[in-house]
């Protein structure tokens, strides 16, 4: 049985790990490790034993005022605003290399600090952080702007060129499903474009960030060009959202706060993207093969807890297969092994506060009241050790006979709940499937060619899956539809994103 000792720490965590939790952590502003201005402090807990795991301080107003000029600071710094793209590159690619060679460690820190078993977080988190700095770091040498062929009147000559500047101080909000792949995200293309940053991770899962922070200043960043303040979203993230100093706001969380955060970037009209919720359908017709199905729908769902925007959260089987998959979907279900993330044999770990188990826990209760039969799960494993008894455990749950009508297919859980419908008419399905608010991601099971393309190309969402779900890559652009969000990450679609593009006209008459 793992002992846990002190701050919520298991005792075969090595000492760099433990040592680096139990720190007192501060903010990162001009180069400098300093506590709020305010004194104040915020805890984050083990989600596996609802236990305190570190001490972080919570940023103020102030904080962000002077990490937005130690940002502005960098922007004017030789050493930074002069140095080649390549040179921007051999950054980038340093840091991946010092993500790769912490990357035990840092998977570590985000499984006590997140919940989500070490072995995802090591492939998921640490790889995709990894491979983000890295894929980012072959493009300051090759965004190239243009010659544009142009049409002046009165017999002038005129060249007429643009070239990709930054946009400035970027402010980067982040959630805390993959705290530290989430801020890579923002993090690698705005460097890789030359801008500065103010970064603030989620109250609930910094330590892995400041980890990174730290690496940061070891590839060899100049000091001020990456300010992290943790804190409050009400209180950091806002001051971020409104500041005029900030130039963009990229913002990845929920779609209520993307809309406070829209509202209070308006001051300054600063620019705005936003990674939002998602209720994915995922989607399987008649011939699909009903095992894999049932697999890759449980992986779909259950994968990181389901606290994943693009979570497959609401399954239509076809009739004539649906109690197949259903039949063996409830079986996969029920062999989850469900644990402290930090446990190798864990498939799936607690969810990340005590708060989000309650808001799942009633979601789970609004869907049987309104008619939804359980299927499996909806309760606390059992078998867990005495040590995790205030864990934010859940077991994975599947609710059927559910209806359109319901808030549990209509809403984001943002949690390890599936609805599962039935289905007979292609139409009245791809109706159904866009039938959200939301318009992120969609997965879809067949081999019949016409029939995916068709429905592939009916569905509102900003990345559909076939044959496979979850997917994704720094190559490839990534965003949602509708109220999923504004804007695409990744690939080169999201250099635009932390860009300005200048048209400069000369007169060669
Ligand atoms: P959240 O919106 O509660 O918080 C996100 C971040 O915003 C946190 O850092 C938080 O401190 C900060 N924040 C809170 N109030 C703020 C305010 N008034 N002004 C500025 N910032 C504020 O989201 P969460 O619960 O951390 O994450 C879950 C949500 O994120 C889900 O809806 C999920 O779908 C979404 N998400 C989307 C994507 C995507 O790429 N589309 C990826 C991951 C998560």
């Amino acid at each position: 049985m793992t002992v846990l000792e002190g701050p919520s720490i298991p005792a075969t965590t090595p000492s760099e790990v433990a040592g680096f939790i139990a720190r007192d952590h501060g903010l990162l502003i001009a180069g400098q490790w300093r506590p709020s201005s305010g004194g104040r402090t915020v805890v984050s807990v083990n989600p596996a034993t609802g236990q305190p795991l570190a001490t972080l301080a919570a940023g103020e107003r102030a904080d962000v005022d002077d990490a937005v000029a130690a940002a502005r600071a960098a922007l004017a710094d030789p050493g930074w605003r002069d140095i080649s793209p390549l040179q921007r590159g051999e950054l980038l690619h340093a840091l991946a290399d010092l993500v790769e060679a912490h990357a035990d460690e840092l998977a570590l820190i985000e499984s006590l600090d997140n919940g989500k078993p070490v072995s995802v977080a090591r492939a998921v988190d640490v790889g995709t952080t990894a491979k983000l700095f890295r894929y980012f770091a072959g493009w300051p040498s090759k965004f190239e702007g243009s010659t544009i062929p142009i049409s002046p009147r009165g017999g002038l000559r005129v060249l007429n060129y643009t070239v990709h500047e930054p946009i400035g101080v970027v402010g980067a909000i982040v959630p805390w499903n993959f705290p530290m792949s989430m801020a890579a995200w923002k993090l690698a293309p705005a460097l890789a474009m030359g801008n500065a940053v103010v970064l603030k991770p989620a109250e609930q899962t910094s330590l892995s960030t400041l980890r990174l922070a730290e690496l940061i200043g070891q590839a060899g960043f100049p000091s001020g060009v990456v300010n992290v303040v943790t804190g409050l979203g009400s209180v950091v993230g806002a001051a971020i959202a409104g500041h005029g100093g900030v130039d963009k706001v990229a913002f990845t969380g929920s779609t209520a706060v993307g809309r406070l955060v829209t509202a209070a970037a308006l001051g300054n009209m600063k620019k705005v993207s936003l990674e939002l919720g998602g209720k994915s359908p995922h989607i399987v017709l008649p011939d699909a093969d009903p095992a894999a199905v049932a697999r890759a729908a449980c992986d779909g769902i259950f994968f990181n807890q389901g606290q994943t925007c693009t979570a497959g959260s609401r399954l239509y089987v076809h009739a004539d297969i649906y109690d197949e998959v259903m039949s063996a979907l409830i079986d996969e279900a029920r062999r989850i092994v469900v644990g402290p993330g930090h446990d190798p044999a864990t498939q799936m770990g607690p969810l990340v506060s005590a708060s989000q188990l309650d808001t799942v826990g009633s979601y789970i209760e609004s869907g049987l009241a309104d008619g939804a039969e359980l299927a499996c799960g909806g309760s606390r494993p059992a078998g867990l050790g005495a040590e995790y008894a205030d864990g934010y455990f859940l077991e994975p749950t599947v609710l059927t006979e559910t209806t359109h009508a319901m808030r549990v297919v209509r809403e984001e859980i943002f949690g390890p709940v599936l609805v599962a419908m039935r289905w007979t008419d292609v139409d009245d399905l791809i109706d159904k499937a866009n039938d959200s608010p939301y318009g992120l991601s969609a997965g879809l099971w067949t081999n019949d060619l016409t029939k995916a393309h068709r429905i592939a190309a009916a569905i509102k969402a900003g990345t559909v899956w076939i044959n496979c779900y979850n997917l994704t890559d720094p190559a490839s652009p990534f965003g949602g539809y509708k109220q999923s969000g504004w804007g695409r990450e990744m690939g080169r679609a999201v250099l635009d994103q932390y860009t300005e593009t200048k048209s400069v006209w000369v007169n060669l008459t």
